[in-house]
């Protein structure tokens, strides 16, 4: 099925990286970010809107997704300022065998006292979550996959289903921690 009525604000996309979550992964960049931290290395990504506004089908064409990859980490600027957008590209992921990682720069008690719907649906498919701004104070330049020791890599299904804050307990080169993922892969 078509999406173009689906748009998502896009700052770029990356085919494929390592350092942006475990296992190869593309890595979609959203436009616009209302956190604006010291010392964050893309401030071009703040203004909403900047960049570009394409459909879903075009951002996915550009992901070029393929079944080497682990799945697809969602960065920024800040992925939770488009939750219809950002749903919309993880029900796609989750349907093509790939599982989501999101930067967000709330904390994950943040995301809980959103009432969206949208972004309810959207943990329910996120295997993993980066959270909190970048903290400047607390930047460590060895700490995987995130800036500052202030931000968590969340294992999100854990945590839905055990109803407390459960910590990614993976490994930076596989799968390790997501055999959970949770959705429906829809
Ligand atoms: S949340 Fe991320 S993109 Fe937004 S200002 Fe902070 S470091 Fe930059």
């Amino acid at each position: 099925m078509a999406n173009h009525s689906v748009f998502l604000q896009i700052a770029g996309v990356v085919a494929e990286s390592v350092v942006d979550g475990p296992g190869l992964r593309a890595v979609v960049f959203f436009q616009g970010c209302p956190h604006h931290c010291p010392g964050c290395h893309n401030p071009e990504t703040w203004d909403p809107q900047g960049g570009e506004k394409l459909s879903l089908d075009e951002v996915w064409r550009r992901l070029r997704y393929n079944p080497l990859l682990s799945g697809v980490t969602f960065s920024g600027g800040e992925p939770l300022a488009q939750p219809e957008g950002a749903l919309a590209l993880a029900k796609k992921v989750r349907a093509a065998g790939g599982n989501v990682m999101i930067y967000t720069g709330y904390t994950w008690e943040e995301v809980q006292a959103f009432s969206l719907p949208a972004v309810k649906e959207l943990l329910a498919l996120t295997a993993l979550l980066v959270d909190g701004p970048f903290q400047l104070a607390q930047k460590k330049p060895d700490l995987l996959f995130r800036g500052s020791a202030n931000q968590r890599i969340i294992d999100v299904q854990r945590t839905l289903a055990e109803q407390k804050l459960v910590l990614w307990a993976g490994k930076e080169d596989g799968r390790d921690g997501l055999a959970t993922t949770g959705g429906a892969g829809n």
